[in-house]
């Protein structure tokens, strides 16, 4: 007898056995299909993993599956085998993971088929001639209709201001016709426009990249400016020559229209950009192209790196030290790393770029398992910024702005260029205080302050999200001296505008760019090349090229030097660095200020004097001899609960249980449980035990001993707990 063994989105980590639909031969079935099938009182879709020939189960006992979905598996079996391998990994249920794999219509159930879209064009040999000259509306439309010889769609044409009535008005005049757009293969040629020269550098690494023959991975170092993105390019020219397709990763998509626009504008070949303006139907047929080969380069965030390819290339991860390709709720996986073991698979090759790699990377291209490429100079005529550290010690900050600061970024308007200044928070000022009894507005349920916004004037917890009234009167004392205390964007941006009252200030933080094309009107504006003060957070750190931006102006970034976390400081000096390599990234010279308490803090000096390398050797030193990644391996267990005290017990115990039962093994270790460093948050306390090993077997056989332990331990079930493998964290 036959068993269908399905992987089913549930918290458990095993598989569920089924009986086969009647009438259906089980050995027709191929594994990676999807099948419906009853579980507990609802219909879920689970996906077949193998066909079995027993169960552990009682066979009379189990319920038969209902439905088989798919002839063929939505995902490529390499692709099916890696969302499996990333499951076990990652210690995620396995259902969970695959679901995560495939496109939110697939996972509802839709067929895996496009839904062609209908367009609209002109008919063969209409013209403006054809309609009398007082049918205005129907004149417009005609026009319209032209001028979109590859056709448009209802919705645009709507938002042209067409009507739909006269689109059918010229339908029957026998003037217009709809018709279904089809995705086909890509015919003629491949550029657009003809590719830059290359300078040495760049020409070395786009030929060694060339050179690669299956499997290679390969870390490219290059200083901001240095013209990654045309290796990129140019690299990606070579494989769509030779018929196959690219996979490029970026950290954000809507922020960095300038990237997606660069591929468009270099290639004549269908590109597909998984961004989150997407309909699901929208990135179903996105994704169906690249699974059937039809686009030829697919650009995406992290998700992206599920995206099955008929003819994989090459796989280009840009800006690979971004903490946000690790995912940190649910499936905690890490794309930048998921997609090394993918490019292993499909045996291509993979380019991991960056100005400030992370110190994995850095060190995996040390031990020379990756090649290391790089890029020292910028590119074209611009050179490396200047770097100057302002000693803020006893200086009068007027909202933040130190003097010598204020007289900078007037000198650099005047000279007619553009100002970009940093402070990583948004709002009007990180804490309102009572200045008669020192009350602090804090989150009721967070260890946080709450922040003060002005537009809209309120207080939000940026941790949960909590908003609330700001008060006229401090509740402990009655005063009315409230005040804010610190500087967030917003605050900047008014201080910076009365003080330049000439020059327009743009404020870019996530609230400010939260309408669609927001960010895409903020480039415009900066691109007019007119002077100008960016204000903003780590959203101008990304990638962006500012030609006319001569200062960067950094307010803040001192906390970072002190984190808890022991990734804080390569956090801060990627940071530092991103930033810093906005300025002056076209003929002008750029400069960097970055005010400080710790002008002699010696990484700061480090990094300001030796740059990012000689930095990160510092780094790796000091990890190596802390034990800590990327020298050992570790993982968290993390607890919530809503009692005070209980995560942090029921940790204990598990760790007791085990030790009990002598099931750590030899190389591995742990420490805590401790509370996190965020003890609560949104309603919920926090406690993580740290597990490490010096070898990720001995990490898994913990893990895999300490899963099976959660999931018996009846306690579990009150107390949320995750397990977060490479964490990018320990917040
Ligand atoms: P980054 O390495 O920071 O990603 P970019 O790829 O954005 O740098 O390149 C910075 C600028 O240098 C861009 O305007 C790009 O067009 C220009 N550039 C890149 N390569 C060359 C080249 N070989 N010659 C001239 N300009 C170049
Ligand atoms: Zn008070
Ligand atoms: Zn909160």
């Amino acid at each position: 007898m036959s068993i269908l063994r399905l992987a089913i989105p549930s918290p458990l980590r095993r598989l569920f056995d089924y009986h086969c639909p009647e009438g259906i031969d089980p050995l027709s079935l191929k594994p990676g299909i999807r099948v419906l099938a009853p579980f507990g009182n609802r219909e879920v879709i689970g996906i077949l993993v193998e066909v079995a020939q027993s169960s552990e189960f009682d066979h009379n006992k189990l319920k038969s599956a209902s439905q088989i979905l798919d002839d063929t598996p939505p995902l490529p079996a390499h692709l099916f085998k890696l969302a499996r391998w990333s499951a076990s990994y990652y210690q995620h249920p396995e259902g969970d993971a695959l679901q995560q794999a495939l496109p939110v219509l697939l996972r509802k159930g839709q067929a895996c088929e496009y839904q062609h879209e209908t367009l609209w064009r002109a008919a063969e040999g209409a013209c403006l001639s054809a309609i009398k000259s007082n049918a205005k509306r129907q004149l417009e439309a005609l026009q319209l209709l032209l001028d979109h010889p590859q056709g448009i769609s209802g919705d645009a044409f709507r938002a042209e201001g067409g009507q739909t009535a006269t689109l059918k008005t010229l339908q029957e005049k026998q003037l217009a016709e709809s018709f279904k757009r089809e995705h086909k293969q890509h015919t003629g040629p491949i550029l657009h426009e003809s590719p830059l020269p290359l300078n040495d550098e760049q020409d070395n690494c786009v030929k060694q990249i060339a050179q690669f023959d299956g499997f290679n991975a390969c870390l490219l170092e290059g200083v901001t400016g240095s013209g990654k993105t045309e290796v990129y390019l140019q690299a990606i020219e070579k494989v769509i020559n030779e018929g196959k397709q690219a996979l490029v990763l970026v950290p954000e998509i809507g922020l960095t229209p300038q990237t997606v626009a660069r591929f468009q504008q270099r290639f004549n070949v269908p590109i597909v950009a998984l961004h989150s303006n997407l309909t699901d139907r929208q990135r179903l047929d996105a994704w169906l192209q690249a699974r059937e080969g039809i686009a030829r380069i697919i650009i995406g965030t992290r998700s992206a790196i599920f995206t099955p390819m008929k003819a994989p290339g090459i796989i280009i991860i840009d800006e690979e030290h971004d903490a946000s390709f690790k995912q940190q709720d649910g499936f905690r996986y890490s794309a930048r790393d998921l997609a090394v073991v993918r490019a292993r698979s499909e045996e291509i090759p993979i380019v991991l770029g960056s100005a400030t790699p992370s110190l994995e990377t850095l060190q995996n291209a040390i031990e020379d398992r990756y090649h290391w490429l790089k890029l020292t100079q910028r590119a074209g005529n611009s050179s490396p910024p200047e770097f100057r550290l302002l000693d803020i010690r006893q200086e009068n900050l007027s909202d933040g702005l130190s003097p010598q600061l204020i007289l900078n970024i007037k000198k650099h308007l005047e000279s007619g260029t553009q100002v970009l200044v940093f402070l990583n928070r948004r709002g009007f000022s990180p804490t309102l205080t009572c200045h008669d009894c020192g009350w602090i507005a804090d989150c009721t349920r967070c260890d946080a302050h709450m922040t003060l916004h002005q537009r809209p004037a309120h207080l939000h917890c940026h941790h949960c999200d909590k908003q609330a009234a700001i008060p006229h009167r401090c509740p402990e004392c009655n005063s009315d001296q409230l005040q804010p205390v610190g500087v967030g964007t917003e605050r900047s941006e008014q201080a910076l505008q009365k003080l330049f009252p000439n020059f327009p200030v743009i404020r870019v933080d996530r609230d400010s760019t939260q309408r669609k094309n927001a960010m895409q009107e903020i480039m415009n504006q900066v691109n007019s090349g007119d002077p100008c003060i960016l204000v903003g957070t780590q959203m101008l750190a990304k990638g962006h090229h500012f030609p006319r931006v001569t200062l960067v102006a950094i307010i803040n970034a001192d906390s970072g030097l002190f984190s808890a976390d022991f990734r804080g400081m390569e956090r801060t000096a990627q940071l530092i660095l991103q930033v810093a390599g906005r300025a002056g990234r076209a003929d002008h010279a750029g400069t960097v200020m970055m005010q400080t308490y710790h002008a002699d803090h010696p990484t700061l000096q480090t990094l300001v004097q030796h740059g990012y390398s000689a930095f990160a050797q510092e780094e790796l030193h000091n990890r190596k001899m802390a034990q800590l990644p990327p020298f050992t391996h570790y993982a968290l267990l993390r607890a919530e609960t809503t009692q005070n005290g209980r995560a942090e017990s029921f940790l204990s115990a598990i760790r007791q249980q085990l030790e009990d039962d002598m099931l750590l093994p030899q190389d591995a270790h742990w420490i805590g449980p401790f509370p996190a460093p965020m003890e609560k948050r949104a309603g919920m306390h926090r406690a993580q035990l740290m597990i490490y090993a010096q070898n990720r077997k001995a990490l898994h056989q913990l893990l895999a001993n300490l899963c099976w332990y959660l999931e018996q331990n009846k306690e579990s079930r009150k107390v949320r707990w995750s397990i977060d493998v490479d964490p990018a964290d320990t917040f």
